[in-house]
């Protein structure tokens, strides 16, 4: 397994889920064993034997790749969700998309100050997501050890935004 079978397994789907998205479908690459668990070590590759506590993800598919990351790196996950999803205690972070605004939540109990955390999305596109699970990871006092995704779009400037972070990303799109 390399990288150049996985971006060849990446369905690429033209105007969805609106006109002029070319939509990344990574759901080829999580149904072929092979496929999964080689991008799940691979994107673990960095953080083997380092001190992280926990995976964090943005639903729904930081979930997939986020909780099999945790599962590898023998840490806990936490899931960071759209308002009205988690049932304990949350800290809740809204932000400005190019039309209207958006939120995320994360249970307040999930990050005790000082614990390092991993951020971890199949897709890194304009970096609105997980800037905004940053914020949250932040302000309950965790620490952001690295963003790490299956793919970056490089045209977006999720990366720039990111900036002052560790980013890592498989594979490659403008
Ligand atoms: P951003 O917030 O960086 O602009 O967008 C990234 C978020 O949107 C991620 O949570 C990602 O799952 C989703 N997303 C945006 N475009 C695509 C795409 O083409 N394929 C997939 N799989 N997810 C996308």
């Amino acid at each position: 397994m390399d990288l150049t079978t996985i971006k060849s397994m990446i369905r690429i789907k033209e105007d969805f889920p609106k006109e002029g998205i070319s939509f990344k479908d990574i759901t080829p690459v999580i149904n072929d064993a092979k496929a999964f668990r080689y991008v799940i070590k691979k994107m673990c590759e960095d953080f083997y034997g380092r001190d992280i506590d926990l995976v964090v993800g943005p639903e729904a598919r930081g979930f997939i790749m986020g909780s099999a990351m945790a599962y590898e790196l023998g840490t806990g996950f936490v899931p960071v969700r759209k308002p009205g999803k988690l049932p304990a205690d949350v800290e809740k972070y809204e932000y400005q998309l190019e039309y209207g605004m958006d939120a995320l939540e994360i249970h307040r109990d999930a990050i005790r100050p000082g614990q390092r955390v991993i951020i971890v999305d199949d897709l890194l596109a304009t970096g609105g997501t997980v800037s905004a699970t940053a914020h949250l990871v932040e302000s309950l006092g965790g620490i952001v050890e690295a963003f790490v995704f299956l793919i970056e779009l490089t045209e977006l400037g999720g990366r720039e935004r990111l900036k002052n972070y560790d980013v890592k990303s498989l594979v490659e799109y403008p």
